[in-house]
């Protein structure tokens, strides 16, 4: 039976040859990285895992040899073979050009759920919220994540957000899956869809439907906002929270830092074939090199990983004496606080006090039980089914370079080149209708949107062909379109939204 690991991690401690290694991948990482890893894979080692380690080296030395993505094309073999990723944080070097390889790995594998388990451990680590028990699941792969960003005129930058319903269904599903898989009760809903009606609508509109499937789960929609001031204030009336993806990363870390500190949060990254588990705070380049670095957010990761791969039996025992480890007060300088903390450790001397505690459980802590942990992958789901509606060209947003003058000059311009059966419906800027009828209060920048579309109460469509030609008579009329967003009716109804004020 193969068996390979680095043999740094095998002082005094040896994985179990027993039952069958699963092949996992492992990044050292960069700055508190190293350290980190190494007290993880020892308490591992220590508790029985039943690992065989490929180690492949990502992160700023691979960035400063000139790969762009931080990552050498020969570890995405190793990631391919193993399917299973244990990842230190890395340091992105400063300065253009350098691709998150985070978001890269995540892409790559399609690793769209984020679960980041935010729970508090009180009285040992301080928090104001002694009953927190939330963990995230945060959409992983879309929203403006997707890294489309464009500068087309001297005023406006923009950055396209995304939201796919086959997306939506995965996370959404995944959530509630996780829910029952974890005997949680209710599963909460965050969205900006009273103003991004069409993309956080879509979020919500899946939640709705899937959520349906779910009766025994307690089902919630918040708006953002409000449910953002609601977890930093009340996070124990919160269980499972799901939301896309840039609300779940600020608010992951939000939850993180009030459950006790984000240096104790780990994560999950879990896709249809692969996983990457690793901690939520980064490479922490300060605190390198001394044995002072939390390696608990990454330990915490690693139980994850352990129970996704099939060794619950070892996740429990390793959480549960680093929980009592935790209660005994030997606490690294992060969390360390007189009164309650009983001795403060390095890096490794805490890595030692837990495998000392293994076999040991938490007296006033809940001590975890694995036993019930889901032992198939919660990623299986119904196959998607695409809408069948009928898709209807009705008119173009073109967007124009329009920096000095009118919007009546522009728009006395613009309506003349009107196709046959359409009519200039309205010109915004940054979205705020100003013609018909603007305000002349409206501040506007060196970019219009101009709408052409077939009148409302007119069934009908029209071909790419009559869009051609009239991005050609706008040019031949001296000005510059930048962009077009062709505008679509699904079985009659618009796949877009009206202008603000129109
Ligand atoms: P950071 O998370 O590294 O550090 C923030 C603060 O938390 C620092 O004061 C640090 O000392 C403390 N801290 C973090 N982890 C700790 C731990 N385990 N124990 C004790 N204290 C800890 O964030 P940053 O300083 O903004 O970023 C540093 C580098 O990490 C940057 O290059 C950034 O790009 C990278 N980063 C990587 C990841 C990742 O690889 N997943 C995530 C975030 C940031």
């Amino acid at each position: 039976m193969g068996f390979t690991v680095d043999p740094r991690v095998l002082r005094g401690n040896h994985f179990r040859l027993m039952a069958k290694n699963v092949p996992i991948t492992v990044a050292r990482g960069d700055g508190i990285g190293p350290e980190i890893m190494e007290a993880t894979l020892s308490i591992l080692a220590g508790g029985g895992a039943r690992l065989d380690i490929e180690e492949i080296e990502i992160g700023e030395k691979v960035y400063l040899r000139g790969n762009p993505a931080g990552i050498e094309p020969s570890a995405w073999d190793s990631l391919r073979r193993t399917k299973v990723f244990l990842k230190a944080p890395i340091t992105t070097p400063q300065g253009g050009g350098f691709k998150s390889l985070n978001v890269t790995t995540r892409k790559a594998f399609g690793l769209y759920a984020n679960i980041r388990p935010c729970l508090s451990y009180d009285p040992y680590i301080r928090t104001k919220h002694p009953k927190m028990d939330v963990v995230i699941v945060r959409e992983n792969e879309e929203d403006t994540y997707s890294g489309i960003e464009h500068r087309r005129t001297y005023d406006v930058t923009q950055c396209l957000k995304l939201i796919s319903r086959p997306g939506c269904e995965k996370i959404v599903r995944y959530a509630f899956e996780y829910a029952r898989a974890y005997g949680r009760k209710k599963v909460t809903c965050f969205t900006k869809d009273n103003i991004m009606k069409m993309t956080d609508g879509l979020f919500h509109k899946v939640f709705d439907e899937i959520g349906a499937e779910y009766a025994d789960l307690e089902k919630e929609h918040w708006i953002v906002d409000i449910g953002a001031a609601k977890l930093a204030d009340t996070p124990e009336v919160f269980d499972v929270i799901v939301m896309p993806n840039l609300y779940g990363d600020i608010l992951s870390d939000v939850a993180a830092q009030i459950a006790g500190s984000v240096g104790l949060a780990g994560s999950a990254n879990i896709g249809d074939g692969c996983a990457m588990f690793e901690a939520i705070h980064g490479s922490a380049p300060r605190r390198a090199g001394q044995n002072l670095a939390n390696p608990s957010g990454l330990f915490l990761g690693a139980v994850q990983m352990l129970v996704h791969i099939g060794q619950a039996d070892v996740a429990e025992k390793v959480h549960n004496a680093w929980l009592k480890t935790i209660e005994d007060g030997i606490h690294t300088y992060d969390i360390f606080r007189e009164g309650v903390s009983r001795q403060k450790v390095g890096t490794r001397e805490f890595a030692q006090a837990v495998v000392a505690r293994l076999g040991q459980k938490p007296a006033k802590l809940k001590p975890v039980d694995y036993s019930k942990a889901p032992t198939r992958p919660l990623t299986s789901r119904p196959p998607y089914q695409r809408d069948t509606a009928k898709r209807e060209l009705v008119g173009a947003d073109v967007f124009v370079f329009w920096p000095t003058g009118t919007m009546d000059q522009l728009a006395a311009k613009l309506q003349p080149l009107a196709p046959d059966g359409m009519r200039l419906e309205m010109l915004s800027n940054r979205g705020m209708k100003v013609w018909p009828g603007g305000m002349a209060e409206t501040f506007t920048v060196d970019e219009t949107r101009c709408r052409y579309q077939l009148p409302e109460d007119k069934p009908g469509s029209i071909s790419h062909e009559v869009l051609e030609k009239l991005l050609n008579r706008i040019r031949q009329a001296g000005i510059e379109w930048v962009k077009v967003e062709n505008l679509y009716n699904f079985d009659g109804k618009p796949g877009f939204s009206r202008g603000q004020g129109q």
